[in-house]
């Protein structure tokens, strides 16, 4: 390291993490190699993130403040890049953030794109919370209007001003000349991106765009009855747009988590129920939770239930989305068998084999002979 790293990154030695990393994506901007065409910007962008990686890590900074030397930096300059997609949120990549900073394209596309893009997020929901709708806290990164500037991207005494480069009209003609004689080609104003207007004295947070990279906390009421994969749409929370213009939709893809207990087929629940051989045999009401709190689900096993048999509840499957109706409850019965009997429960079942007229004395197990009974 041969340059003091806080002077690489325009900060005061007693600078707070909040300072280090604003000053980090200042600089990040301008530097990065995909957006500063000078020879030497790739090589002041690593610098940049050498800087970056150190003075942003608490334990590393205290080294180095301590030492003035980076620690572990036997692995030399270029040892890696800050991870930007991490400081400037997931789910769009460098490439896209840079560009989206520059009002997109760069060169590329004539047409700037203000708006802001939508996004998406996941959210994974148990069945629970699916029956009974929850209000869920989703924390994602975003390009969200600026503070500073209340997203216009206007400085103090900043103004809107037509470009003077293309005269407000985004392209700009260049003449080439070759052996065919002069050719022109119209280009993407580089001074104002094709917007045609610059700012004159921009918000130094946002450097005009306004809006600068945030981490969001946004609630969101997830209906009862929601489907695995359903999406919601949460207008103007995905990208801001440049300078005010339409923010794009968050995008919130929910995941509802296998249950322990209950599978869900549409809005009906199925959920396996055992019974005792005698319950099977005489028939019982008999109770289970429901998918609510608190809920108690009462089950009417008929006399001479068999193995497998599914009973059917009315209204006590899930709730069906945007109604007050549920769909049903399928419990799919099993009967145990006692593995151990007392001396007492043996003889009578040894008299209920008699009474049935079955012969019991050839079976080796009473298992296997109140299987053959039962089925
Ligand atoms: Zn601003
Ligand atoms: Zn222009």
């Amino acid at each position: 390291m041969a340059q003091d790293l806080y002077e690489i990154l325009e900060v005061d030695k007693n600078a707070s993490d909040d300072e280090i990393k604003r000053a980090f994506r200042k600089k990040a901007r301008t530097l990065h190699p995909d957006v500063n065409k000078s020879p030497d910007a790739e090589d002041r962008f690593k610098e940049l993130n050498e800087a970056y990686d150190v003075l942003s890590d608490p334990s590393k900074r205290n080294h180095y403040d301590r030492y003035g030397t980076v620690p572990g930096a036997a692995s030399g300059p270029g040892a890696g890049y800050v991870d930007l997609e991490d400081l400037f949120g997931g789910g769009f990549g460098m490439g896209d953030l840079f560009s989206s900073f520059f009002g997109g394209g760069m060169g590329r596309s004539a047409n700037v794109r203000r708006e802001g893009r939508d996004m998406g997020v996941g959210l994974t929901l148990t069945l629970e919370e699916v029956a009974a709708g929850v209000k869920k806290e989703i924390i994602y990164d975003r390009l969200a209007p600026c503070p500073e500037c209340d997203g216009t991207g206007l400085g103090e005494d900043g103004e809107e001003i037509t470009c003077p480069e293309c005269d407000g009209t985004g392209r700009v003609v260049t003449v080439q000349h070759t052996f065919l004689g002069d050719m022109q080609s119209a280009t993407t104003c580089p001074n104002c991106q094709g917007s045609g207007v610059v700012i004159e004295n921009p918000c130094p947070e946002c450097d005009g765009q306004g809006r600068v990279p945030d981490r969001q906390r946004l609630s969101v009421e997830i209906p009862a009855g929601i489907h695995d994969g359903q999406q919601l749409r949460m207008s103007g929370y995905g990208e801001a747009g440049i300078r005010g213009a339409e923010s794009g939709d968050l995008i919130v893809t929910c995941r509802i988590e296998p249950n322990e207990y209950f599978r869900r087929e549409g809005n009906d629940l199925h959920v396996t129920t055992v019974i005792s051989m005698v319950q099977a045999a005489l028939g019982a009401d008999i109770e289970i939770d429901g998918i609510f709190e608190d809920e108690v689900v009462q089950i009417k096993v008929p006399k001479g239930c068999q193995y497998g048999q599914v009973v059917k509840v009315k209204n006590h499957g899930m709730p069906k989305y945007g109604s007050d109706a549920r769909g049903d409850l399928y419990a799919h019965i099993e009967v145990e068998i006692p593995k151990r009997l007392s001396k007492r429960e043996r003889e009578l079942l040894e008299e209920l084999a008699e009474e049935m007229g079955e012969d019991f004395a050839e079976a080796r197990t009473p298992l296997k002979k109140l299987r053959n009974m039962f089925n």
